[in-house]
C-alpha cells in the first residue's frame, strides 16, 4: 500500500454516450494525469466492493478511473458523525473467515489498530426481549467506524466521489458496476438481478447505559426491528449510544419520510430493554437497498464489457463477500 492520500474530486455527473445521453463537461480522466496510461476500466461505486476491485486491477498494473456518487468511500459500510464520535449506520460489524485473502485484509487493519475484534456472542431477542445468547464467529467493528476501513483500502487510489454515473459511458474497455443489482439496472439491461429489501436505521441515544449489557440483538418475529447494536460497546468508548435497524415492512411504509418510523423504533427499543427513560433519537437514516433478498452463485458478473460485483455475488450478504467478489472481478479483468 502506498502512503498517498486518497482523492476525492467534486464531480456532478459522469455524462453518458452508449446508451443515453452525450457526455456533460466532465474531463475525460478526472485525477488522472495526462501523460499516465489511460484507464480501460471504470468502477462505479467506491463501497467495499468497488475499492477491493480497484486494488486488484492495480496490483495487476491495470489503471482504473474510480468513480461514486456520494461524498466519501463506504457505501454501506457507512459511518456518521453523531455529536463528536462517529456512529455506524450501515453495516454492524464484519466477519472473516480465517485463512481467507479477507481475513489477511482483516489482520492488516487489526495489527494497526483500525478494526478490533468485538465479540463473538449476540443476543436472540423476540417481540417481548432478549430470550437467549448465541456465540458464532467474531465480530469484528471499527473504533473510528467502519468506513474508515473503506478509505483505508483506498489509499493510493484516486478515486472521485461526487460523480453520478447515469448512463455507460464509452471509451473504457470495461465498466464496473460495484453497486446493488437495482443500481446496477438502471444502467445496464441485464435479466440477472435480484430484488433487494429496505431498512431504516435509527441512532437513538440516552442520559445513561441504563439498559442489560449485550452487544448486538437479532430480534426475530418483530415488527419494528430486526437488528439492534450497542454502539458504545461497539466502538470501545462506553457511550449511551444504540443503533437500531428497522424490518422491511416498517422502512417500507417510511421510505419517503425515514424519521416517520422514529417513534415506533423508540418505543420497540425501550420495550425490549425495558428502559423507563427517555431515549433520544439523534438520525434516522434510509436504506433503499440495504440486503438483497437472494444471492448470485457467482462470485460477478463479467460479459460485454460489463462486469457487476458485490454483496449478491457469493454465499450470503456481507462485507466479506463484497470485497472477495470486487477482488475476484478485478483479478478476472486483469487476466482477459
Ligand atoms: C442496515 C444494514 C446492515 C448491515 N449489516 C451488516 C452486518 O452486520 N455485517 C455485514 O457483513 N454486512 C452488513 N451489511 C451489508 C454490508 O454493508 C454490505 O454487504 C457491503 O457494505 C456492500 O458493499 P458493496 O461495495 O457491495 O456495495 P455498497 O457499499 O452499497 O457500495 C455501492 C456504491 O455505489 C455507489 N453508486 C450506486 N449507484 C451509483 C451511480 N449511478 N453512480 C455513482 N455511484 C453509484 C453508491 O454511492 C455506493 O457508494 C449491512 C447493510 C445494511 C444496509
Amino acid at each position: 500500500m502506498t502512503g498517498a492520500s486518497v482523492q476525492f474530486l467534486r464531480v456532478t455527473s459522469l455524462g453518458s454516450s452508449r446508451n443515453c445521453t452525450p457526455a456533460v463537461g466532465l474531463p475525460e480522466t478526472a485525477g488522472q494525469d495526462e501523460d499516465m496510461q489511460k484507464p480501460r476500466v471504470l468502477i462505479v461505486g467506491t463501497g467495499i466492493a468497488g475499492i477491493a476491485c480497484a486494488r486488484a486491477l492495480r496490483d495487476a498494473g491495470v489503471t482504473a478511473r474510480v468513480v461514486d456518487r456520494g461524498r466519501r468511500p463506504g457505501g454501506r459500510m457507512a459511518s456518521r458523525t453523531i455529536n463528536g464520535r462517529a456512529v455506524d449506520l450501515g453495516a454492524a460489524y464484519f466477519t472473516a473467515e480465517p485463512g481467507t485473502p479477507f481475513a489477511e485484509v482483516v489482520n492488516g487493519w487489526l495489527a494497526r489498530g483500525l478494526a478490533r475484534p468485538w465479540t463473538d456472542t449476540v443476543a436472540v431477542a423476540g417481540p417481548e426481549g432478549i430470550q437467549r445468547h448465541s456465540t458464532g464467529p467474531m465480530r469484528y467493528a471499527a473504533p473510528l467506524g467502519l468506513r474508515e476501513l473503506v478509505v483505508d483500502l483506498a489509499r493510493g487510489i484516486d478515486i472521485e466521489q461526487g460523480v453520478t454515473v447515469d448512463a455507460i459511458p464509452e471509451g473504457y474497455d470495461t465498466v464496473v458496476l460495484a453497486m446493488p443489482d437495482p443500481q446496477a439496472r438502471r444502467l445496464v439491461p441485464i435479466d440477472n438481478t435480484s430484488e433487494w429489501i429496505p431498512s431504516i436505521a435509527v441512532v437513538l441515544e440516552g442520559a445513561t447505559r441504563e439498559w442489560a449489557p449485550f452487544h448486538a440483538a437479532f430480534v426475530n418475529e418483530h415488527p419494528v426491528l430486526t437488528t439492534l447494536a450497542d454502539d458504545g460497546d461497539r466502538r470501545g468508548d462506553g457511550a449511551a449510544v444504540l443503533v437500531a435497524h428497522t424490518t422491511a415492512e416498517l422502512a417500507r411504509e417510511h421510505l419517503d419520510d425515514p424519521d416517520g418510523a422514529i417513534p415506533e423504533v423508540v418505543a420497540a427499543v425501550k420495550n425490549l430493554l425495558t428502559l423507563d427513560d427517555s431515549l433520544a433519537h439523534t438520525f434516522a437514516h434510509r436504506w433503499t437497498f440495504a440486503r438483497p433478498a437472494a444471492q448470485h452463485p457467482e462470485p460477478f458478473f463479467l460479459a460485454d464489457g460489463i462486469g457487476i460485483c458485490g454483496d449478491a455475488w457469493g454465499q450470503r450478504s456481507a462485507v466479506s463477500t463484497a470485497w472477495a467478489s470486487g477482488d475476484a472481478l478485478g483479478r478476472a479483468i486483469a487476466t482477459r
